[in-house]
């Protein structure tokens, strides 16, 4: 495939997926590409679009499963510095879409603005955050949002208000676009009671969730009456293993890589465990995380 001249020595070729994900695991993607502007993203949307090249955007892959043998795509990873700004007017933070979320709450709580410490310990960039609409204790991130800056498959450039983003619980319309930037909407607050409910926070997912595994957080969508883990728990799955991959013993909605776990070891699991729940309590379960084929 022949790419035009400007985006020399940004793609990679063949680049392994695990390097991406904090499942660790994955294949290769035929092409892996690090814009270096607005402008070089809507080149390489339009050229691989000409080439009926399927595209793929990536985060900080908190919440993907790359399959070991991945059909041929281009992935993009925003990591430039536009991608990356951050800015204050007043309560609103402009904030690129790259941007680390624990560095979003980090600026924001030394600027004494609050509001996003719930989300303390996802380890998403603001772009995924936005896609999947993350939450944590029973709130989500779209309550915070008041626009966003996206540029859809076609190169060109939207501004779409909360209203228009259609939130949902763990998604959101923004997938169908490749978002840039967002404007958060937050409160002044003490720099210390900021900090207090971070560290509440963190306090809290250390003590129910097993940081010390990869994995992509919560594999199962929450169903409506009964909490996706305590489901798995009720049928006996902790610390049930396929491959390298296992059922965490401190939270059974967590899979984790144990020991050097294939992708299709992952979803092996996953398949067992949607069967056994679905035998055992009639609830189907459904994946949060995304499984890129
Ligand atoms: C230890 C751990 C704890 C977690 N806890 C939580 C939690 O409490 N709550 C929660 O909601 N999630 C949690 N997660 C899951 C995950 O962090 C979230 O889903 C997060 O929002 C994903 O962000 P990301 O940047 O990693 O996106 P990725 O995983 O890279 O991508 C997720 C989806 O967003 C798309 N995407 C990413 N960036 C862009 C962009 N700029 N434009 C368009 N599409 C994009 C991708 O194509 C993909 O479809 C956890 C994960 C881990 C590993």
């Amino acid at each position: 495939m022949n790419w035009p001249k400007e985006l020399n020595n940004k793609i990679k070729k063949t680049e392994s997926l695990s390097k991406y994900t904090t499942f660790r695991s994955g294949g290769k993607a035929a092409f892996f590409a690090f814009p270096g502007s607005a402008g070089q993203l809507k080149l390489l949307v339009c050229t691989a679009k000409k080439n009926k090249l399927p595209i793929r955007i990536i985060g900080a892959g908190s919440n993907i499963l790359a399959a070991d043998r991945l059909k041929r795509s281009m992935v993009i990873k925003l990591s430039a510095p536009e991608f990356t700004g951050i800015a204050f007017r007043g309560n609103r933070v402009y904030v690129g879409a790259a941007v680390a979320l624990p560095r979003v709450l980090k600026i924001c709580c030394d600027k004494g603005l609050g509001g996003l410490e719930f989300l303390s310990g996802i380890p998403a960039t603001v772009g995924g955050a936005l896609v999947m609409n993350a939450g944590a204790w029973g709130r989500n991130i779209s309550n915070l949002v008041e626009r966003a800056k996206v540029m859809d498959y076609n190169g060109k450039i939207r501004h779409l208000s909360r209203r228009a983003i259609n939130f949902s619980y763990r998604g959101s319309g923004l997938s169908r676009y490749i978002v840039l930037e967002c404007i958060l909407m937050l409160n002044r607050k003490s720099r210390k009671s900021i900090k207090d409910k971070i560290r509440g926070y963190l306090l809290r997912r250390r003590k129910t969730q097993d940081l010390s595994n990869p994995s992509a957080g919560c594999i199962f969508k929450n169903p409506k009456d009964y909490p996706a883990g305590m489901l798995i728990e009720a049928c006996g799955l902790k610390g049930l293993a396929f491959g390298g991959a296992a059922v965490s013993q401190t939270h059974a909605n967590f899979i984790i890589n144990k020991n050097k776990a294939s992708s299709s070891d992952i979803i092996k699991l996953m398949g067992f465990i949607r069967r056994e729940v679905k035998k055992k309590t009639g609830i189907q379960l459904e994946p949060e995380i995304k499984i890129w084929d």
